[in-house]
């Protein structure tokens, strides 16, 4: 079996534990590598040659630092079938939501190479007779990524290049679920030109996280995954001093307002539901209505998710893949029957389907409970799968009251035409990436990411934009008196 291989001191190496993680292929049910838990001297390994990498790398003047971003940009659209098919195999999304995660990370790349504008500083003369004073933006040191499963390869790039166009190092730890696509996308980090080490990846679990929050040569972290963890190495993080931004998990709500255009827009609200198989931190997860438009909501609804085509997301036409592990799928299927048996009523049960082709695949069908109270379980937690709660509300005010209510706030979405409640809704809701007729509300590159609430531990977000220029950099105040 193949073992995932680490990439420190400028080359693809061996780990040194022995197998511990499996990585499947989910529609198929087959491990197809193997992932070993990273050890401390290799963390530490890694670390020291991107702390010394990194006292080079900020003296490459920056035009230099952006024609590599531009050279990896060219390689990863040169690569991009390739980069869409790995990340499918070892997830389950489909090729073309795959393909998509890609654009958007070379669109972080693209982003990046902007860096010269951004980091400009400020300064004013004569503050003082013959003082002038000038702030700096520097960079920092020595960042570590830690990513989810869900985006194997685009969150790592939310991150790293703005890390290195500032001129820092950064060491990737890729989720031990998904660790192909970027152990592949350093053979492009390479051939693009990055001096050694100012890149590196090291695999493994929650060891390697350990390790990485030990290591006193790490300046920050950027990390993404479920909230638990979030906030452990959020908390473990700042209180050894280093900066933490660290993206958490989800329960987005899509308020279906009586006057939206439900014809037109349904395949856009059940792709927010099902897409990426309801693994994705800007999923859908309970749909609010009106009584008056239950009725009409609900059979659209429930209509285009029985259309949806489940399989190998390999295969043409497929709308949905599977999930990414059979537990996970076993998890989900708990959260059906907790549905049930707290009295929500199931219209749509995805729990029976099977793929004739593919019998070991770990697919649920999408799932959809009516008349579900916003005190149910299935209406407070994360799932994490095709899974939709429908709430009917009286009126505007109580359905923002309900989505308020939630302890997440990464999305939410509301269908209106009126333009009155789409400005008040963006007021109202505390949530921090809003859709507006628009499902998953992924903001562009430039843009942060900005969950709120337990969907989000830190101050400055993940992507583009200024948070991440200050993130990724110090300021240093310069005052100073040239007289004759
Ligand atoms: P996870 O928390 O299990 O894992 C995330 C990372 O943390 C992985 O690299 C993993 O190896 C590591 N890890 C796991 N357990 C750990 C522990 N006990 N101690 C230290 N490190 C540990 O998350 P996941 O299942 O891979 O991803 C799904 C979650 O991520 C969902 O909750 C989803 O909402 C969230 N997510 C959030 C965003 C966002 O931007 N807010 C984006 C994508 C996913």
């Amino acid at each position: 079996m193949r073992m995932i291989k680490n990439f420190i001191g400028g080359e693809y190496v061996d780990p040194l534990g022995e197998p511990k993680y499996d990585v499947y292929n989910p529609a198929i049910g087959e491990v197809i590598a193997k992932v070993a838990e990273g050890k401390k001297e290799e963390v530490d390994k890694a670390v020291d040659l991107a702390y010394d990498a990194q006292k080079k790398w900020e003296k490459v003047p920056i035009p230099d630092r952006i024609k590599i971003l531009f050279k990896l940009e060219n390689l990863m659209w040169d690569s991009i079938d390739e980069l869409a098919e790995i990340t499918t195999n070892e997830h389950g999304k489909t090729f073309q939501e795959a393909k998509g995660d890609i654009i958007r990370a070379i669109q972080n790349v693209e982003s990046a190479a902007a860096v010269s504008y951004h980091i400009m500083g400020e300064n004013n003369r004569n503050i003082a007779y013959e003082v002038d004073e000038e702030l700096v933006r520097v960079p920092i040191g020595v960042f570590a990524i830690i990513s989810p499963f869900n985006f194997p390869l685009m969150i790592p790039f939310w991150f790293m290049p703005y890390a290195v166009a500032m001129g820092n190092t950064v060491i990737i730890k890729p989720s031990e679920k998904t660790p192909m696509s970027m152990e592949k996308s350093m053979e492009l980090i390479k051939k693009a030109g990055f001096p050694e080490n100012v890149v590196q990846l090291v695999n493994g679990g929650k060891e390697v996280v350990d390790y990485i929050l030990e290591n006193n040569k790490i300046a920050g972290i950027s990390f993404v995954g479920s909230t638990p963890v979030a906030e452990y190495v959020y908390k473990t993080g700042t209180s050894r001093k280093k900066r933490v931004q660290a993206g958490a998990s989800a329960k987005n709500f899509i308020l279906v307002m009586p006057d939206a255009d439900i014809e037109n827009l349904m395949p856009n609200i059940i792709g927010s539901f099902f897409g990426n198989a309801g693994e994705r931190c800007l999923a859908g997860s309970v749909l609010v209505t009106f009584k008056e438009n239950h009725d009409k909501v609900v059979n659209s609804f429930v209509d285009h998710a029985k259309k949806l085509k489940i399989g190998y997301g390999m295969e043409k036409d497929v709308d949905m893949g599977p999930l990414i592990r059979r537990e996970h799928k076993e998890r989900v299927v708990k959260y059906i029957q907790i549905g049930i048996d707290e009295g929500a009523k199931l219209i749509l049960d995805g729990r029976n389907y099977k793929n004739e082709k593919y019998p070991n695949g770990f697919f649920l069908a999408p799932t959809i409970f009516d008349f579900v109270n916003p005190d149910m379980t299935i209406a407070k937690e994360e799932i994490f799968g095709p899974v939709a709660s429908i709430i009917t509300t009286n009126n505007f005010d109580e359905a923002l009251e309900i989505i308020n209510r939630s302890r997440y706030g990464n999305a939410s979405s509301i269908y209106t035409k009126s333009g009155y409640y789409a400005r008040e809704f963006v007021d109202r809701v505390e949530a921090g990436n809003i859709g507006i007729n628009i499902g998953v509300a992924a903001p562009i590159a430039f843009y942060p990411f900005a969950g709120m609430k337990q969907s989000f531990f830190g101050d400055l977000h993940p992507q583009g934009g200024l948070d991440h220029i200050l993130f990724f950099t110090d300021s240093k105040v310069v005052i100073s008196r040239w007289s004759t």
